[in-house]
Formats: structure tokens, sequence, C-alpha cells
């Protein structure tokens, strides 16, 4: 399984496609924005003008796209992956869907005699570009054990969960546990601001102690830095939060945290913040007790 179709070139489709290239796979590449395409055809992959012509050059066809909404037009609208595969292509969808959407798109799959794993990622742009993702993965095992290589080649740690679905679910979990981690940090750090101490000498004094976490030691220098650029977008970090609400009410279990730290990213977003960092979650708390959360000069 040599011939890959890599379809949705952002902050974290980009360096995986560039690390499947280095790995020598025959790729070829598409986005909506040309200038997301050109630096791939440039490092040797091939281009076309639709899902659909991605998939019938591919014998795996992998999606790394923003939203359920986009992943379902890429792989089952009129110019979708579904309607150019050929049968025993194995479609892997990377992106952070809904495990509803996935089971349903898994169905429509199977009835074109097509493979579908889900195969969502942790670790942020950082772990995209040197190729040591973590990556969990649903659906059946033989052909999860046919394209492991593939995911090898992106990531470090790779493991099989259970049947389609499973490695959104997983993680879900993995984008609550995120989340209210941004959330008690910024709720700490606006609090110890407003008692004058600088934020960067916290950091340095709890980093290696019981609170410390690698959400931590990525999002707490960026909030003090003022460094809002996105590494991971407040509004893909609304998606997750709301498809693991859809879930725990469809199971009927309860997520009261991540409810409420929806709802504060929302208020962002009505500010028209929801293209800036996830860490920006630190703006609602500094709003709320009237702080600015700045490393001290000098
Ligand atoms: P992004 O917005 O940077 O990239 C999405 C890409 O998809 C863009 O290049 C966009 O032009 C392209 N696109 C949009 N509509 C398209 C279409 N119809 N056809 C083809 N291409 C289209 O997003 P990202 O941060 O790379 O996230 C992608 C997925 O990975 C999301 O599901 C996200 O939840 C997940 N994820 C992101 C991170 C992170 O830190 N950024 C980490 C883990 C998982």
């Amino acid at each position: 399984m040599n011939k890959i179709g890599f379809i949705g070139l952002g902050i974290m489709g980009s360096p995986m496609a560039v690390n499947l290239i280095k790995a020598k796979y025959d790729l070829t590449v598409y986005d909506v924005f040309k200038e997301k395409v050109d630096p791939l055809l440039k490092m040797g992959a091939s281009g076309a003008a639709s899902p659909k012509e991605v998939a019938a050059k591919s014998e795996v066809v992998i999606t790394m796209l923003p939203s359920n909404e986009v992943v379902r037009e890429a792989l089952a609208g009129a110019e979708g992956v579904f309607s150019g595969a050929k049968p025993g292509t194995i479609i892997i969808d990377m992106s952070s869907s809904s495990p509803t959407l996935i089971k349903e798109l898994h169905a429509q799959a199977v009835e074109k005699g097509l493979c579908m794993l889900d195969a969502p990622v942790s670790g942020g742009e950082p772990k995209a570009i040197d190729g040591s993702l973590a990556i969990m993965v649903g659906g059946a095992i033989e052909d999860f054990e046919r394209i492991k290589e593939i995911l090898q080649a992106m990531g470090s740690t790779v493991t099989y969960i259970d049947s389609i679905g499973s490695g959104n679910v997983v993680k879900l979990a993995n984008q609550i546990i995120v989340a209210l981690n941004i959330a008690a940090v910024s709720e700490a750090i606006s609090f110890t601001s407003k008692a004058g101490i600088d934020p960067e000498v916290v950091y340095q004094a709890i980093r290696g102690g019981l609170a410390g976490s690698t959400v931590m030691d990525a999002k707490l220098p960026m909030m003090y830095n003022r460094n809002f650029n996105p590494g991971a977008r407040m509004m893909v970090h609304i998606k997750d939060l709301r498809n693991a609400l859809e879930m725990a009410h469809e199971i009927s279990a309860s997520l009261p945290l991540s409810s409420q730290v929806l709802e504060y990213m929302y208020s962002l977003k009505a500010e028209g913040k929801e293209n800036i960092d996830h860490g920006g979650l630190v703006q609602y708390y500094e709003k709320i007790s009237h702080v600015v959360v700045q490393k001290k000069k000098g």
C-alpha cells in the first residue's frame, strides 16, 4: 500500500503529509486552498482537482479536516472520496470527528465495498512536525494491521482501541482533559496575576510539582508572552467539546465541567476570537477578574 491520498493540509495535515513524503510514500494531496497544496507539490507530491480524484489515484486515503460538515462533504459529497474510490480502498479519517458521524460514514463506505478506520491524533503542531503524534485507532483490526506502518510514519504511539468510532471516543476524552487543564491553568494564573506576582515566576515555581502538566508547559508561557497564534484554534476545540457533549447525552453520561468551559469558549467566540489559540481561554478569566496575565519586564 504505497499510494496514499491526503486531504486537508492545515496546521496538522501539512506536516503529517510531509512526513509521509519523507517516508517515501507516493502521495496525492488536496486542499481547498491552492497555497496549502503548492509546497507539497514542490516536495514531490501529485495534485488532484477534488477528493474524488484523490481517491481514484490512491489505495489509502487520509482526511485531516476542520469540522464534521467538511469531513462529511469530503467523503460522501458529490465530488467526495466515496464516489472515486476503488473497492478495497482504506479510508482513514484522522480528523477529530464525532463518533456518531464516523459510524454513519463507515456504514456508507462498507456499502460501497470500501474499508474505513478512524485514527484521530494528539500532540498538536510540534508533534505533527517531528512525527511523534499519539494516534488512537478504531475499526476492523485486519484493516488496522494493513496500514499500521503508514500511521507509524506520523506518530510514535499508535494504539488500536476497538471498533469503528472508538478512536474518537478516546480522542474526546483527551480533549476534555486538555480543555479543563487549560481552564485550570487560566484560573490559577489570573488569580496570581491579580495578586501581583509575575506569571513566569509562578510557572517556574510549580511546573515541577503535582500541578505541572504538558498543557501547562505548552500553554502557560504562551499566555504570559501574549502569544495567541493558533497551534490549535479555539473553534476546533469548541467542535470537540460539542462532539463530547452530544455523545455524552446520547449515552446518558454527564460532563458538567466540559459544558461550563464550552460556554467560556463561546463567550470568546462572541468577541470574534474563534481563531486564536485555545490557550486564549485565559482571556475569559482576565475579563471576569479585570486583570492581564503578562510577564513582568526586566
Ligand atoms: P486547520 O483549520 O489548520 O486545517 C484544516 C485544513 O482543511 C485547511 O488547510 C483547510 O483549507 C482545509 N479544508 C477545509 N475545507 C476543506 C475541504 N472541503 N476540502 C479539502 N480541504 C479543506 O485545522 P487543523 O488544526 O489542522 O485541524 C485538523 C483536524 O485535526 C481537526 O479535526 C482538529 O480537531 C484535529 N487536531 C488538531 C490539533 C491541533 O493542535 N491543531 C491537534 C490534534 C487534532
